[in-house]
């Protein structure tokens, strides 16, 4: 399978590896063989984060004895020093493992974000440390604000970058990518396939392939996506001129601000499902699935109607996506 140098790290990872943000939504036992299934199939490079419940604990307890066939990423949203040393420590026991390889700032998403990190007494001083003890080999961050991930890049601190591309938001390629590529910082793409919205990975995965980036992380959380997303790979031949007009296509009907179902705007403060239910919504309206979705989303516990509108989630998401509008338009057509 091919293999991709990340950067300053000088690890070689698989030009396709493993997100780990959808293995919150199995079971313990259902995350079992879809890692396995991954490793399997030559995956050397798994990504989770703290923020994603307990996907760090599904890979410690199904693929820790497996430890020395992948190179493995986390990150942490905590801001501070001592919250970001915590994070580390929690990250290696939940994952049963004494070594993290590659551990990233998550989601810096303010100015106000920015400064803790990198002030004194930041989260970036914990990560130094450490790398310095040998509990992580390197650092990286995350984010989907292009100017502060050029700004933190310019610091020289960090060995990746991961961030959102895909052909529906293309925006990195220009305003992130040739610095990193100029100063050999991995490229980690996260949300290859939109967040679930695109659905054709062939298309989306050999279009990212085609750039200079070193890694895309497609979340997986079904044994069969491993072998989707590989085949993309294992049978990449260039874009024809109809699957670049299907793609510009796609890409205008899906628009700029959908929802890539992160969960960052989770918990929400009566417990919807925020994410869930806009992936409802897109399969009843776009993929009209009348029949299926109905009986889906009667089984939810708690609907898009119980929204309060208290706007805590808005806050979250990095997309700033009008959440409370949109639950709106779910309840009106889902109930
Ligand atoms: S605005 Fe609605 S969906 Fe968002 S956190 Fe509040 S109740 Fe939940
Ligand atoms: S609403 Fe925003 S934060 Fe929530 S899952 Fe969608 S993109 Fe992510």
């Amino acid at each position: 399978m091919e293999k991709r140098i990340l950067g300053r790290t000088g690890l070689e990872v698989t030009a396709i590896s493993f997100g780990g943000l959808p293995m919150q939504r199995c079971t313990l036992t259902e995350a079992g063989p879809v890692l396995n299934a991954a490793l399997d199939a030559g995956i050397n490079f798994i990504d989770t984060a703290r923020a994603y419940t307990d996907s760090e604990e599904k890979i410690g307890l199904h693929v820790s004895s497996r430890r020395r066939e992948f190179y493995l990423a986390s990150k942490s949203m905590a801001r501070d020093r001592a919250g970001m040393a915590r994070d580390v420590d929690i990250s290696l026991d939940k994952m049963k493992t004494d070594y993290i390889d590659l551990y990233q700032i998550h989601n810096v998403k303010t100015r106000k974000d920015f400064d803790v990190v990198f002030a004194p007494g930041g989260a970036l001083e914990a990560l130094k440390e450490a790398k310095q003890a040998g509990k992580i080999g390197h650092i990286g961050i995350t984010g989907h604000s292009f100017e502060l991930l050029t700004e933190a890049l310019r610091t020289g601190e960090f060995a990746t970058v991961q961030a959102p591309f895909n052909f529906v938001e293309t925006k990195a390629e220009e305003a992130l990518f040739p610095l990193a590529r100029k100063e050999n910082i991995g490229i980690i793409v996260m949300k290859p396939l939109g967040g679930g919205q695109i659905d054709n990975p062939d298309l989306a995965l050999r279009f990212i392939l085609e750039h200079g980036v070193t890694t895309a992380i497609p979340g997986m959380d079904e044994v069969k996506h491993v072998e989707e997303n590989l085949a993309a790979l294992k049978n990449f031949r260039p874009l024809s001129a109809a699957e670049r007009e299907e793609m510009k296509k796609l890409a205008a009907e899906i628009g700029a601000n959908f929802c890539r179902r992160c969960g960052y705007c989770l918990p929400c403060t009566v417990g919807i499902d925020i994410p869930t239910m806009f992936i409802f919504h897109l399969q009843y309206t776009r993929y009209n699935m009348k029949t299926a979705i109905p009986g889906r989303y009667a089984a939810m516990p708690v609907k898009a109607s119980a929204c309060t509108e208290c706007g805590a989630c808005e806050k979250r998401c990095p997309y700033d996506l009008p959440i409370r509008e949109r639950l709106k338009k779910v309840a009106a057509d889902l109930g």
